[in-house]
């Protein structure tokens, strides 16, 4: 075995063979996979092999489309084959809601170029004979479906690796890892010692094991699964007789069931609601090739309804039930790149399908430690998404719920309850006296809206129960004063001796004077957006900034890779530990002068000022901005003080009809001001130029701020696509987000997000289209559950154009 290696890659199944292919496609041949025992030990060899491109994030539709394609490529490498057969499917709705939910994932798949269309339930049955379309609703036909060998297709990768190169160490297990000061690894195996550069924890069934070698607790879970084969069917052989052809494959969502031909018979899985954890705490070391005993009870509900949906099912013999376990991440989606605080440990697990996602998910792990970068949008599986909140027990929890709901549909305004409440803020209980409703965001309990006694939501595509509540707390904002809690945002104090020069290269804002604060969008070295923060100059206190909550430990992970060496900079993120308040409208001023003694007025503290003054008999940071896009405030205060500063806010308010807003009519309220925000408009793969960002970049500035050639270019070039506003002629649902936007009679943008913009009494899209149109007055139109609804561009903001509000 050899004693170092740039890469070692710990694990041999699907995933790990990925990680190692891609790696070597790429160039990166010094590079060894460490495999405990035979390749495809884990999960791997036990699975159903099937695939499919559908996925209701669109970047994770995308990653399973490269997936798919990648096949070909790696049997001709490799000459293994991998089994492949893409049969085509159906997936089929046995209700209206999930019907809406269809129109939805065909929509999405325009922009992507997926290949599904709507068809009727006889439609479906001719397709698939073995369904009773009296059953169903509607359906979709995708045509990239189908099925491989497991084994086959882990093989193809591990061949393909070898013959670029790389080498692969078999029935070697790692015990230990080890950071040496110089942030190389020692990899301790059970046959000698590794040194290498990078690590990546592609150990599935144990990447929670392997997590423990480095001190970290993964958030993944194994849970059983199971799927039957049935003996011989003459249905199917009716079938393949007729066609010419394999039965194709089936998703029955309502059903929760999936279905394939195996051989001459039918194979039929299930995400069953009373699903079980396995190995809850500790995998053992010594599980191989063996699989667990079925338990045919558990499955019986889905096994009753498949039966009916498929009455073929009821005359066939079952040959064989296969239960196995395979891991999941608590939102269902893998955990791949750099762990935070952890330099050169790399995650690629947590990857529930590994056929239709590994390829993808090797790629992207491949780019980033070869090129500093992903290469495409991997927000939805990137593993900062989870902090140190994530708990086992939170996981263990979150994990049950995903898998139970695999099927399930899962409503715009829907909030799943499991592993809540986790983090609450100090004034958790005022807010739920008085009707709050909560969402769960990164862990934290947040305020959506407020219901009144004995209402809560009810889910819906169309518009809901909480409309008229959220245009209540809109109003208030618009014409007297709201209150909003903002614990949730993301908040850091930066300081040290080389802070100005630092932040100077890391944001391609200007900096601030003292007591002042700016916009400060932060790049990547492609010149695309990779944050957008406000940041505030304390003077001797340091720097303040504020971004995405959710981002907190993605945003950490690049501001402690780039930190200097010398410890001339430090930086802190506050997480709980700063409490925040806001109160925006026209009387917000009025509310804060009856708070403070310190002078507030117009002419004393000017947009866009900050300073720390004594709000009540607390001591707060007050900031004057407002993502309202109205006359506001954010108020950060210590923890302590949130209960004294929230009832001291709301006191003073009660004059002034001061009324608790949630996170829904924050919504509705940057919409009208065509406000971006992170994860929606602002995703690393958009440019300054693209997102209108450009504004708010300082190219002047004398400092080389990390992407500003790559901007400047992207600039002069004129970028590739405009975030545009669109006024949505629709009447009792908005869009969300992903549905596909037309110009004339073609797809050529997407929506980011949108909602009711309640003060305006319009309808709001915001997306992206190419540049090449995106000034077309006419011939707009966006697809909503199945409607091409006319879009009007809107060319200013709806609210307040002239900023007004905002800066008197
Ligand atoms: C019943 C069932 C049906 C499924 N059906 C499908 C399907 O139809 N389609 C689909 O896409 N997916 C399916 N899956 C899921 C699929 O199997 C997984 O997504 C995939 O196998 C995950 O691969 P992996 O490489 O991440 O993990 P694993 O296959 O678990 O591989 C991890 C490997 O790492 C090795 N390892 C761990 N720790 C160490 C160490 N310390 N030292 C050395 N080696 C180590 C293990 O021995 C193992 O070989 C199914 C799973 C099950 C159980």
């Amino acid at each position: 075995m050899r004693n170092s290696a740039r890469v070692v890659v710990v694990g041999g199944g699907v995933v790990g063979c990925s990680v190692l292919y891609h790696l070597a496609k790429l160039g990166w041949t010094d590079i060894v996979l460490v495999e405990r025992d035979e390749l495809t030990s884990g999960s791997t060899w036990h699975a159903a092999g099937g695939i499919h491109t559908i996925n209701g994030d669109p970047n994770v539709a995308k990653l399973q489309q490269y997936t798919i394609d990648l096949y070909k490529e790696i049997e001709a490498l490799s000459g293994q084959p991998t089994g492949l057969h893409l049969t085509g499917g159906v997936m089929l709705a046995a209700t209206e809601a999930r019907f809406d939910w269809m129109k939805s994932i065909v929509a999405k798949g325009r922009y992507l170029g997926i290949e599904a269309r709507i068809i009727t339930p006889e439609r479906a049955h001719e397709l698939m004979p073995l369904l009773d379309p009296t059953c169903f609703v509607g359906a979709i036909e995708t045509v990239v479906d189908g099925h491989l060998d497991p084994s086959g297709t882990t093989q193809a990768y591990a061949k393909a690796a070898r013959k670029l190169g790389a080498a692969i160490e078999r029935f070697t297990k790692v015990e230990e890892l080890i950071q040496n000061a110089d942030r190389s690894w020692r990899v301790i195996t059970d046959k000698g010692e590794i040194r290498a550069d990078h690590i990546v924890n592609a150990g599935g069934l144990w990447a929670r094991e392997v997590g423990h070698m480095v001190g970290r607790e993964h958030p993944v879970l194994a849970m059983e699964h199971m799927y039957l084969i049935t003996e011989d069917m003459p249905e199917v052989a009716a079938i393949n007789e007729a066609t010419g052809k394999e039965v194709i494959h089936a998703i029955d969502f309502d059903g929760e069931l999936y279905l394939r031909q195996e051989r001459g018979g039918m194979l039929m899985g299930t995400y069953e609601k009373a699903c079980k954890a396995w190995a809850e705490h500790e995998t053992p070391w010594d599980f191989g090739h063996e699989l667990l005993t079925p338990d045919i009870d558990r499955i019986a509900p889905s096994l009753e309804v498949g039966f009916k949906h498929f009455p073929a099912f009821q005359r066939a013999g079952i040959k064989k039930v296969i239960n196995g376990p395979f891991t999941f991440a608590p939102d269902g989606n893998p955990l791949v790149g750099p762990v935070p605080g952890l330099p050169g440990y790399w995650c690629a697990c947590g990857v529930m399908a590994g056929f239709s996602q590994g390829g993808g998910v090797g790629l992207a792990l491949a780019n980033w430690m070869i090129h500093g970068d992903p290469g495409f949008d991997v927000w939805a599986m990137d593993v900062a998404r989870f902090g140190s909140w994530a708990s086992k027990a939170y996981t263990n929890a979150k994990v049950r719920e995903n898998y139970a709901r695999r099927f399930s549909i899962r409503f715009p305004n829907e909030e799943l309850p499991a592993g809540r409440p986790l983090k609450t803020s100090p004034i958790y209980d005022r807010l739920k006296a008085r009707g709050a409703q909560f969402g769960a965001a990164a862990g934290l309990e947040v305020p959506l809206w407020y219901a009144p006694a004995g209402t809560r939501d009810e889910f819906s595509w169309r518009r809901s129960n909480d409309f008229e509540a959220v245009a209540g707390e809109v109003r208030a904002v618009r014409e007297r004063v709201g209150l909003i809690e903002t614990t949730g945002f993301a908040k850091y104090t930066v300081r040290g001796s080389g802070v100005t020069a630092w932040l100077d290269r890391l944001l391609a804002s200007r900096i601030p004077a003292a007591g002042r604060m700016t916009l400060a969008p932060m790049l990547k070295h492609d010149g695309r957006v990779i944050g957008d923060f406000t940041l505030a100059n304390l003077g001797a206190e340091g720097f303040f900034l504020v971004g995405s909550g959710i981002a907190e430990d993605y945003h950490m992970r690049w501001f402690q890779e780039h930190l200097p060496k010398d410890g001339s900079v430090q930086i802190l993120a506050h997480g709980m530990g700063c409490s925040g308040l806001a109160i925006a409208g026209p009387e917000a001023r009025r509310v804060l002068s009856a708070a403070t003694t310190a002078d507030v007025s117009a002419r004393a503290f000017k947009f866009m000022d900050v300073r720390r003054i004594g709000v009540g008999m607390s001591s707060a940071l007050v900031a004057r901005v407002s993502y309202t896009g109205d006359l506001g405030y954010e108020i950060w205060c210590d923890p302590a003080n949130q209960v004294h500063l929230f009832d001291t806010l709301m006191n003073a308010g009660a004059e002034f009809g001061i009324q608790l807003f949630g996170a829904r009519a924050l919504n509705s309220l940057r919409l009208e001001k065509a406000y971006g925000s992170w994860a929606r408009e602002y995703r690393p793969i958009y440019s300054p130029v693209d997102a209108g960002l450009d504004r708010f970049v300082a190219f002047g500035k004398e400092a080389d701020f990390i992407g500003k050639e790559a901007a400047l270019r992207d600039k002069q070039s004129g970028g590739r696509l405009r975030l545009r506003c669109f006024i949505v002629d629709t009447d009792d649902a908005d869009v969300i987000g992903d549905e596909p936007i037309w110009q004339q009679e073609t797809v050529c943008g997407w929506v980011t997000s949108g909602g009711y913009a309640h003060a305006s009494g319009v309808s709001v899209a915001l997306g992206y289209v190419p540049k090449e149109m995106a000034d077309r007055e006419h011939g707009w139109s966006i697809e909503l559950l199945g409607r091409r609804c006319t879009a009007r561009l809107q060319h200013q903001a709806l609210f307040d154009p002239d900023g007004r509000r905002l800066h008197d």
